[in-house]
Order: structure tokens, then C-alpha cells, then sequence
């Protein structure tokens, strides 16, 4: 079979699956419909990074998205600022959403008001679904951003929800705040609160438990907690203690396990990405090998420990969620390497990473192109079978994630 041929039967098998998003932070969608938006939600998020980095000011930035700012100067600023950013992966997934939503290239100053106003016109109730069908999203395993500790999430048929859990308690938090920590005065009762919550997220149909640390695991026995415990107590300030923190993280584990929650684990990229390197989270694999570990992002830029990681750990798995409009170019690099390093029920292929539902389909499309150029390197290389590269597309978008989330 000739290259053109192959690759035009990979991308078509590819872009028919109904996939399993494994991630993103979809807002709810009456929220949504709610919201006053304009163009300048096809360029925020990810585009606000790079634009940040190309050197717009903090002031300028919150001039540009903020939803009152008068929509010309909205345009003067993005005028001033897209030609530095116009070709990196997140503005390549802007520019598919305008093509295929308002059949158009690229904003322009001839278009951006009409962009915006059918934006706004077309954020009507069930609009979610036309947008995940179009884009052959079958289910999202939605981390919505909402404190954990404050609410039991709800699911929807489309968005199923992963839940942050915990975050780092204070003397606040003990004495009036949220659900999870209020009330507790020694270990049994933390033991017994955690206990009860992650219960409650599995009878409630949660999926998995998010957990984002941003600084390597440490160990915390019980003599160091109870005195942590007691020194918040006695405070009641907001001084966070990071190693009851630990302590409490070790408790949601050894729950996790007990219900059979799996665990999403955002790695590398953000802020001072050195706290998110997955090596420094090993001894938490060793120390849970029942619990179900999905690591994110392949960890970029650590992207060969996570994949040495899920070869290493029966229980560890890599994801390849936000990837494709990190860089293309990286995610490409990092399925060849996948195909020949890791047995393949290792490996999660799609999630997306946005707030706002209007920017997923442009990830699905550069997930299509990358992972078919991906396989058809494998296929040309002589390592796959066209039969087995598309069992491999088929594993890590559906079958996988699907067993792994139980969606
Ligand atoms: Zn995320």
C-alpha cells in the first residue's frame, strides 16, 4: 500500500472513532450560556501563556479578556500581539475551530465582530451536544475546577466529573470551611472524613480523583501529623501545612484504592514545572501499588520518565491529554516512541484541557493528523501491521480509557 493511501485510511479510521476525552475543564453549560464572550475566548487559556510569553503585560492581558472591554480595542491589542504567536500548536487549534465553525483562516479585522456575535448567538441550552458530537467525543471525564470541598459534583451523560481532592488544609479550613476538614479535632476523625468523602464521590457515579501537587511526595507518619494536626488547630490562621497535606494525600490513596477510583495526575508543564515532575512522585507509586495512576501530559517536559515510569509500574499509566496543541511536533516524537516501548493497554490518547466547550474540536482534528502520521510511520517502518496499527489508535482512544475510568 502506497504512503498516501495508508495515511488517508489511518486519518479516516482515526477521525470515525467516538472517543473517550480523558480530560478537560468544560465549564458548566448554563454558565456558559450565561456568559457575555466574544473572539477573544477562541484565543484564551493556553494562547494567554504564549501571548504572556511573547511579552504582553499582566494589565493588558486582563484589558483583553476581560468580557467588558469595548470589542475594538479588544481587536487593536490581538493585532499588536498574534503575529508573534500566529504559529505555535494552540493557536493552530484556534484557527480549525474558525475554519470549521465560521469557515474562515485565520481573525481579521473584517471579521472578528461577526465571529463574536455568532459565538454569543449560538451558546443556547444543549448546545454541548452538538459541539461533543461534532467533535466524535463520546463521553469527557471532566475536571471542572470547582472546590472539591465545597460541593459533591454532578455528572452528566457527556461530562463525567474527576474530582480535585485534597487540597492543603489550614487552621481555616478546620474550625468553618467547606466539608472536608471542618470539624476534625485528632487523625481518627481526618481518617474517618476521607473515608467518608471518597465513598460519596464513588456512590455518586465520580469517575477518578484529580491530584496536582507541584512539589515532590514526602512521607508523613501518623506522631508527625497528630503535632501538625494540633499546631493548626491551636492557630486557626491560614498557615497551610503541606505535611498534613501528605498525610491526607497518602488517606485519599488508600481509599482510592479501597473503592476502586482511579487517579488522574497532572504532570510537568505549569508554572515551576520542577514540582510536577513525575520522578519526584515515585515513591507514592511504590508506596500504592493497588491504586490506578494515569499520568498527564506525558509529563511534559519529562515526557521520557513518564513513558519510563508506565513501563516501569504495573500501576502507572501516561496520557497524552493537552499534548497535541503543546506542540504537535512532541506528541508526534512521543507515539512513535510509544508503539515499540510500551504494551499497549498502557497508554491513554485523547483529552483536550479547555474551559471553553467551542475549543475542543480543533484538539480532536490535531489529534487525528497526529496520531495517523504517527502510525504511518510505524506502518512504513515495517514495526505495525495497518491491522494493528489501527488496534493501537483504537486501544488508546477507547478501549483503554474506557476500562480504565469505567465510562
Ligand atoms: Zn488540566
Amino acid at each position: 500500500m502506497n504512503t498516501e493511501v495508508l495515511k488517508q485510511e489511518l486519518y479516516e479510521y482515526i477521525s470515525a472513532l467516538k472517543v473517550v476525552d480523558c480530560h478537560e475543564h468544560i465549564i458548566d453549560e448554563k454558565e456558559a450560556v450565561e456568559s457575555k464572550v466574544d473572539f477573544s475566548i477562541l484565543v484564551n487559556q493556553y494562547n494567554r501563556c504564549d501571548f504572556s510569553s511573547a511579552g504582553m503585560k499582566p494589565a493588558e492581558l486582563e484589558e483583553f479578556y476581560h468580557p467588558d472591554t469595548d470589542l475594538e480595542r479588544k481587536w487593536n491589542i490581538f493585532e499588536k500581539w498574534y503575529p508573534y504567536v500566529e504559529d505555535t500548536s494552540y493557536m493552530k487549534a484556534t484557527k480549525l475551530v474558525l475554519q470549521h465553525d465560521f469557515g474562515v483562516e485565520e481573525l481579521t479585522k473584517d471579521n472578528y465582530r461577526q465571529i463574536s456575535a455568532q459565538l454569543q448567538a449560538r451558546r443556547q441550552p444543549g448546545y454541548y451536544k452538538k459541539i461533543f458530537e461534532d467533535c466524535g467525543i463520546r463521553v469527557v471525564l471532566n475536571d471542572d475546577l470547582i472546590p472539591y470541598s465545597q460541593r459533591f459534583p454532578e455528572n452528566t451523560d457527556l461530562l463525567k466529573r474527576v474530582v480535585r481532592a485534597p487540597d492543603v488544609p489550614d487552621g481555616v479550613q478546620m474550625v468553618n470551611e467547606g466539608f472536608f476538614y471542618n470539624g476534625i479535632t485528632c487523625l481518627a476523625d481526618l481518617r474517618e472524613r476521607v473515608k467518608w468523602y471518597i465513598g460519596t464521590l464513588k456512590k455518586l457515579d465520580n469517575k477518578g480523583i484529580k491530584l496536582m501537587f507541584g512539589m515532590p511526595y514526602e512521607s508523613v507518619d501518623d506522631i508527625e501529623a497528630a503535632a501538625e494536626l494540633q499546631r493548626l488547630l491551636r492557630s486557626q490562621t491560614e498557615q497551610g501545612s503541606t505535611r498534613l497535606f501528605w498525610y491526607t494525600v497518602d488517606l485519599v490513596l488508600d481509599e482510592a484504592a479501597k473503592e476502586g477510583l482511579p487517579v488522574s495526575m497532572h504532570t510537568g508543564y505549569w508554572e515551576d514545572f520542577r514540582g510536577y515532575s513525575p520522578e519526584g512522585y515515585i515513591p507514592l507509586f511504590f508506596r500504592h501499588p493497588d491504586v490506578r495512576f494515569d499520568l498527564f501530559h506525558l509529563g511534559y517536559p519529562y515526557v521520557k520518565p513518564s513513558l519510563m515510569l508506565a513501563k516501569n509500574f504495573a500501576n502507572v499509566r501516561v496520557d497524552l491529554c493537552w499534548t497535541y496543541i503543546i506542540s504537535q511536533q512532541f506528541a508526534y516524537d512521543s507515539l512513535c516512541q510509544i508503539v515499540d516501548f510500551l504494551p499497549r493497554n498502557k497508554v491513554h490518547g485523547f483529552g483536550g484541557d479547555f474551559r471553553q466547550a467551542e475549543r475542543v474540536y480543533g484538539h480532536r482534528m490535531m489529534m487525528n493528523e497526529t496520531m495517523s502520521a504517527a502510525l504511518v510511520a510505524k506502518v512504513s517502518d515495517g514495526t505495525l501491521s495497518l491491522e494493528k496499527a489501527k488496534l493501537w489508535a483504537r486501544s488508546m482512544l477507547v478501549d483503554n480509557p474506557a476500562e480504565f475510568y469505567n465510562v
